[in-house]
């Protein structure tokens, strides 16, 4: 599990090690992970904010802890509220800004991708007068073009960013971190951290398309010591 802190944010990929889906572990399993995590984290309350996730480009924003509805992308600017997307091949992308304590977490697969997330994304800062070139981006693993291949037709929403697109042997690879740091720095994102880590060839992380034993999670969570 990698911990990041950037004062008050912290930013948390977990890894195969620990799963915290329901779908996928018992109960009691997954309760106990996630006071763990509370633990590792040194804070009293865990109180997280998550989605019916559905590939789109809805972006919610979070007042208070529990589900929130369906969509693939979370913001709030409430203290000591956790902002959680969950994963196994899909890039997870969680982000900060420091000025105006503003905290978020996308879920980034081709869809949400090729249904405007990262745009909309850039509409609801603008919104708020937040500017991408002054907020953090960290890119968690997920499919990397090493294993993702991709049917011909999914380039087609992607005619802007060939470079993104690789063929070996006649199939065509999908290098999705990188179209999620291209379409950032589009809206004006300087700072991107990437783990480039690939989910799927690697042992380390669970995979939608390798076995499908669980969920990582990307969790963002503002303290407020
Ligand atoms: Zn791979």
């Amino acid at each position: 599990m990698l911990i990041i802190k950037d004062f008050p944010f912290t930013v948390v990929f977990s890894d195969n090690r620990v799963n915290f889906s329901w779908k996928t572990e018992s109960p009691a399993i997954v309760k106990e992970n996630w006071l763990n995590l509370k633990e590792k984290l040194k804070i009293k309350e865990l109180r997280i904010a998550y989605l019916s996730q559905i590939h789109g480009k809805r972006i919610l924003s979070a007042k208070r802890a529990g589900f929130q509805g369906w969509g693939d992308g979370l913001i709030t600017k409430k203290e000591e509220l956790g902002l959680c997307i969950f994963v196994a091949d899909c890039v997870p992308v969680l982000f900060y800004n420091k000025k105006r304590l503003l905290s978020g977490a996308l879920h980034c697969g081709w869809r949400s991708l090729a249904a405007g997330i990262i745009e909309n994304l850039e509409k609801l800062l603008i919104k708020k007068g937040i500017k991408p070139s002054e907020t953090d981006f960290y890119l968690g693993a997920g499919i990397n073009p090493c294993c993702y291949e991709v049917k011909s037709d999914v380039k087609f929403y992607f005619e802007d960013y060939p470079s993104c697109f690789v063929y070996r042997n006649e199939r065509l690879f999908l290098d999705l971190p990188k179209l999620i740091t291209i379409k950032l720095e589009k809206i004006g994102t300087r700072t991107i951290h990437n783990l480039s880590l690939c989910t799927k060839c690697s042992s380390k992380f669970f995979s939608h398309r390798n076995k499908d034993q669980g969920r990582q999670i990307a969790l963002i969570f503002h303290s407020i010591k």
